[in-house]
């Protein structure tokens, strides 16, 4: 909470309890029970108690604008969840692998139906699930399980008591055993403030968790927003970025890099033959044989047209990147996509350029993409150098 908490005239009202033992502090005898130093040290502490009490109500309606602002906030995160839950929850946040299926999610909701708001919430699927889980081992299970049942409501625990509660107590008691005329009043306002406190203690811990959901959804909008929905993997505008980083780093150090650009022969037949829903399976399979294709860590790929791909590899020389490109080549031709009872196979045309001096994203794409074409003009499946 960043505001400073100021207790104003709106804040502090003097109540009746307060006027009543000013009353008798100011005449005693008219009061009819014998009052003096006793009853002074509890006014003394009532008093106290008071503050703290208004002081709560204080915090209390500044936690309630904040509730206010929050709730507005979960609105604004529900909408996006179902944005999430249309288009982002099938890319698991570990693997990044695409689920489209829904059969999918209905069982890995099922599956992790006691650990729901932990396992499903989180977008990621069952396999990751698991190997987390893994190695996390047995005890953590448990504790999750714990976790989960004390969220429960009928389950929800009392707050601690706080050492004000703790004060306002002892001196109710203290009241109560001396037969205090105030006792009765002073227990509303120990019990009300037990009251308060619980609802703030919730206030703190909503605020506290949906501040956890919107850090959880923003991550997955920022995935979201780098990822191509169909493959999975990095969408034409991330894969641009990153290859402008790459180009600045080369230019920059003097490095050298090589592009790959991948075009699938005759996919339109595919399309026409086994209808648009096998050649979307064709490209999700093939996205991923290419992403397996990336021999290193810093290699990268990127859907950059409906059946185009890029693949850079940094650090790499134009020979080098024909040798990956042939092998990524005779791969794709071997691999059988299976759709319905459908196998269909696909082959590709590979152009590569190199990275030269003074090269942007787009110059560079160019001459893959012409000696793509060039590979086109061979007859398609076969790879290509830029002249
Ligand atoms: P070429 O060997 O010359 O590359 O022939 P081609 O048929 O692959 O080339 P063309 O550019 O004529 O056709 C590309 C086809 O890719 C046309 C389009 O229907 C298909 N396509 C593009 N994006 C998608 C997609 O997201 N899903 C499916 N199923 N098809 C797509
Ligand atoms: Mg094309
Ligand atoms: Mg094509």
């Amino acid at each position: 909470m960043s505001a400073e908490i100021k207790i104003t005239k709106k804040h502090y009202k003097k109540d009746a309890v307060l006027c009543r033992v000013d009353q008798v502090l100011a005449d005693p005898a008219a009061a009819g029970v014998d009052v003096a130093a006793e009853y002074k040290s509890l006014a003394e502490s009532y008093r106290k108690l008071h503050h703290v009490l208004y002081k709560t109500l204080a915090i209390s309606d500044l936690y309630q604008q904040e509730s206010k602002e929050l709730t507005c906030k979960l609105e604004e995160t529900l909408q996006s969840f179902q944005k999430l839950k249309e288009v982002a929850l099938p890319i698991c946040m570990i693997c990044h692998k695409i689920r489209i299926s829904y059969d999918y999610w209905e069982k890995l909701e099922e599956y992790f139906a006691k650990y729901a708001d932990i396992a499903f919430s989180h977008g990621i699927c069952p396999e990751c699930t698991k190997v987390t889980y893994g190695k996390l081992g047995e005890q953590v299970l448990a504790r999750l399980n714990d976790d989960n049942n004390q969220r429960s409501p009928e389950k929800t625990k009392e707050p601690e008591e706080d050492d004000s509660l703790k004060e306002m107590r002892a001196v109710l008691e203290f009241a109560a055993a001396s037969n205090n005329p105030l006792a009765p009043d002073l227990e509303k306002i120990v019990k009300n403030y037990a009251k308060l406190l619980r609802r703030f203690i919730k206030i703190v811990s909503l605020g506290d968790s949906y501040q956890s959901q919107l850090r959880e959804f923003n991550l997955r909008l920022e995935l979201m927003a780098h990822t191509d929905p169909l493959t999975g993997i990095n969408n034409r505008g991330y894969f641009m970025d990153l290859l402008g980083v790459e180009l600045e780093r080369a230019g920059r150090y003097g490095r050298l890099f090589s592009i790959l650009m991948l075009d699938l022969d005759h996919f339109k037949s595919v399309n026409d033959t086994y209808g648009h829903a096998a050649g979307d399976q064709v490209l999700r399979s093939l996205a991923a044989v290419f992403q397996a294709a990336g021999l290193r860590k810093s290699d990268f790929i990127g859907r950059i047209g409906g059946e185009e791909f890029a693949l850079v590899l940094p650090e790499t020389d134009i020979r080098i990147a024909a040798e990956v490109a042939e092998r990524l080549r005779v791969t794709l031709e071997k691999t059988a996509v299976q759709h319905n009872n459908e196998v269909i196979y696909v082959t590709v045309s590979i152009g590569i350029s190199r990275f030269r001096v003074g090269d942007t994203q787009e110059t560079l794409l160019q001459r893959a993409d012409e000696a793509m074409y060039m590979a086109k003009e061979k007859g398609r499946n076969v790879v290509c150098l830029e002249p």
